[in-house]
């Protein structure tokens, strides 16, 4: 073999991303011959052992970087006449590798999913028969008495339409002999027909019409419009309440874009993919099949290959996805547009740790697109960004139909009085309120704040919660020292016997999850239609979809469940919404907390009176003071941004700081624990002074999985330093085999 792959001894080499083998790396010698069509993101042939292998090209290694003392063996040939992967998207590969500190073959693996890339899933074909010419009497007669199967064939194909017929639906295989013959007698032709695995379906979607917008409509497109003819990259950000007809706007601005002959771009987040919002663009752009395509994780392999496909081809012109579709080979990309923008499933929680909405914003500058942001509840860093005049901020303060912003009311928890039977998981007048709504035939949502994994020390009697003294965040209780913990500085404090501001004794709290509140509903209304909502419902393929079709035609009359019912979502047959236990959200430690809680009961409260009748939104809490929820009652967004950035600037939290979450995980604690503390030592010497390292302590999430988690946290004016220290360290630091080090840069998630 060695003969037929010549060695090359000094030269360009490249890195290939290998198909089929867990995403193994491997480099090879770029001959001479084939240099100038080797470049980033084209996909290559190479030797592997005693075979050839196919792969991507992540990266080129200039002859000075090359390792001579390795014979590296030779690119066969380039597959393709163009790269997979388009220099810009290699370059947004390149930067977030850095930016997050991870291989760059990590990142290419999120650009062009293994299903693509390996090109297993060949697109499919069928077969198709068409007739062409109906034979004369003498002839059919013929037919009709040596070969009865082609008969059957012509009579069939005669009676349709078209004149066409699958060949499955002729027989399948056992017809494609009497087809053949059939052809070559010229009475049919047999074609190949493409299969396009459309993830929507057979569903067919009706034109719909712009709206004619409003005037805060109006002026928001007129400057995205202005924006995007000028070539402008400088984000924007649409702050616009619930229901103020965003959507709307959104689908002008891509109508605008698509006129004038560039791609779009759609994030959302993965929850709001249900079949309404896809059905709402589908619709809009129903005079051009083939248009819109979808990306979601839910599709088989075949759907993504062909979703894929149609994009990189440039027959879909607008791709709308979570986090991952910020990768979408979007030909001419000149509108990106990122729905609710704040919301935490934009940033990936498994490696590689990237933010699409950060992404999004840097994958316009590098591709010259305009870019969107929008959201009811802007996240703070997006409104620091303003502030700071780097993007231009649109707003929409009024419902677009009119409708009133629901009228919410705090129920104070400590004095309201509750039934024993339910366990304090319903206070009396929300109970009330749910059965005078059963009564009048509406509909009502029940969120139950399930973050509080961590358990804080919360006093049932008086709402106190144990806080640290240096970052007033929520201290996290852990059993086996019987200690508080700070998980962000490390600060540890004993438990208090007694409540420190009422003196109760009763402070410990017990949280309690969806199931469990089921049981109490169907205890207090026995007779109504309930249904639970949650990751364990949702697990089976259209879990979700069923079951919001099944509320939207009235066949539950009660959703209850977490978060993921909280966005996007449109039933006008909703009049309440209750919250059970706003404060779960609080009182964990994570310097968002506050600003997640704001966003999810403003969320949620635009899920109520979107029809006719006025909503009403019911908040149960034991800190009806906490400013997440007072603002939220008052749907002021910008009084809680304001309050908000001024506490994280105080106590240098994001944006006024990046933070990164280094964390340690084995099955042996002793190991785990080792292992952090002697590398926290190593990069406490090796970072900048202006990056702080908090020591290592046990993650409030201190085992799962079988495994013993320890953590620290990092924090300083800008990652990069962090991420170039870390990934140097990391490498460096010789793990055993049973350690996992992880590095979350700008982590969302502190558990
Ligand atoms: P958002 O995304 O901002 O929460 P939506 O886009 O869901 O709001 O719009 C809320 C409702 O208002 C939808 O039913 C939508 O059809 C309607 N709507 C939006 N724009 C207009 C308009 N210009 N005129 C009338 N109705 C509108
Ligand atoms: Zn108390
Ligand atoms: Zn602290």
């Amino acid at each position: 073999m060695q003969e037929l792959f010549p060695t090359s001894s000094r030269g360009p080499a490249v890195r290939v991303l290998m198909d089929g083998m867990d995403d193994m790396v491997f480099d090879y010698a770029v001959p001479p011959d084939i240099g100038e069509l080797v470049q980033r993101g084209c996909r290559v042939e190479v030797p592997l052992r005693h075979r050839t292998a196919t792969g991507t090209v992540i990266t080129l290694i200039s002859p000075e970087d090359t390792d001579q003392s390795r014979n590296l063996k030779s690119v066969l040939r380039v597959v393709g006449n163009e790269p997979v992967i388009s220099a810009q998207l290699m370059e947004l590969a390149e930067w977030a590798a850095r930016y997050y500190a991870v291989p760059m073959e990590q990142m290419v693996r999120c650009i062009v999913p293994e299903s693509v890339r390996s090109e297993k899933h060949e697109e499919k074909t069928r077969k198709i028969v068409v007739l062409q010419n109906w034979p004369d009497d003498a002839e059919m007669n013929k037919i009709n008495s040596r070969a009865p199967r082609q008969a059957a064939i012509l009579r069939y194909l005669h009676s349709d339409d078209s004149k066409r017929a699958p060949l499955n639906d002729l027989g399948g295989n056992a017809a494609l002999a009497p087809s053949r013959a059939l052809a070559k007698k010229g009475l049919v032709r047999i074609e190949d027909e493409q299969i396009h695995r459309d993830p929507a379906g057979s569903e067919t979607f009706t034109l719909s019409q712009p709206l004619e917008l409003n005037g805060e409509q109006a002026q928001a497109l007129a400057t995205i419009q202005t924006t995007f003819d000028a070539g402008d990259s400088k984000p924007m950000l649409l702050q616009g309440v619930t229901g103020s007809g965003k959507t709307e706007v959104y689908l002008q601005a891509a109508a605008h874009a698509l006129s004038k002959g560039k791609g779009v771009l759609i994030l959302v987040p993965e929850i709001s993919l249900t079949p309404q919002t896809m059905a709402r663009f589908k619709s809009r752009f129903a005079d051009m099949p083939g248009s819109v395509a979808i990306l979601h994780s839910a599709m088989s392999d075949g759907e993504r290959f062909d979703e894929w496909h149609a994009i990189h081809r440039g027959q879909a012109r607008i791709a709308i996805g979570p986090r991952s579709a910020v990768f979408a080979p979007v030909r001419n990309l000149g509108l990106i547009i990122v729905d609710e923008e704040h919301d935490s499933s934009y940033k990936q929680e498994s490696a590689p740790r990237y933010h699409g909405r950060d992404l999004a914003v840097l994958r316009a500058k590098l591709e010259g697109a305009t870019i969107l942001l929008g959201s009811a509840t802007p996240s703070l860093e997006s409104l620091h960004n303003v502030e700071q005049g780097k993007y231009t901020m649109l707003r929409m303060d009024r419902r677009a139909d009119g409708q009133r912003l629901p009228l919410t009311r705090v129920l104070d928890m400590r004095s309201e009085p509750k039934d024993k039977r339910y366990l304090g998981i319903i206070s009396e007048k929300l109970r009330l309120a749910i059965e005078e709504r059963m009564h009048k035939g509406e509909q009502v949502i029940l969120l139950l704040n399930r973050r509080g994994f961590a358990r804080s020390l919360q006093c049932p009697d008086c709402g106190y919660v144990v806080h640290c003294e240096h970052c007033a965040l929520p201290l996290t209780y852990h059993l086996p020292e019987n200690r508080l913990v700070c998980h962000i500085c490390g600060y540890r404090a004993v438990v208090p016997k007694r409540c420190p501001e009422c003196h109760s004794d009763k402070i410990l709290l017990e949280g309690y999850g969806t199931q469990k509140v089921e049981a109490v509903l169907r205890r207090c209304f026995p007779k109504t239609r309930i249904q639970r909502v949650d990751a364990d419902v949702t697990t089976r393929k259209h879990a979700l979809r069923d079951i919001l079709d099944d509320f939207r035609a009235r066949r539950i009359d009660i959703l209850l469940g977490t978060q993921m019912i909280s966005k996007g979502l449109d039933f006008p047959g909703v009049t309440l919404v209750g919250v059970l236990n706003a404060d779960l959200g609080l009182c964990i430690p994570d310097p968002r907390a506050a600003e997640r809680t704001f966003q999810l009961l403003t969320q949620v409260a635009g899920r109520a009176g979107r029809g006719e009748i006025d909503g009403e939104v019911i908040i149960q809490t034991y800190t009806p003071q906490a400013a997440a929820i007072q603002f939220a009652r008052r749907h002021d967004t910008d009084g809680f941004a304001e309050k908000e950035l001024a506490l994280r600037r105080q106590f240098g939290f994001p944006p006024y700081s990046h933070m990164a979450v280094l964390t340690v995980r084995s099955p042996k604690e002793e190991l785990a624990d080792f292992s952090i503390q002697t590398l926290c030592k190593k990069l406490r010497r090796a970072l900048p002074d202006n990056i702080e390292i908090s020591d290592p302590m046990p993650a409030p999430i201190a085992k799962s999985h079988g495994q013993f988690r320890f953590m620290s946290t990092l924090r300083g004016p800008s990652a990069r330093p962090i991420a170039d220290v870390c990934a140097r360290e990391l490498s460096y630091f010789k793990t055993a085999e049973d350690i996992i080090c992880t590095l979350d840069i700008d982590a969302y998630s502190f558990m």
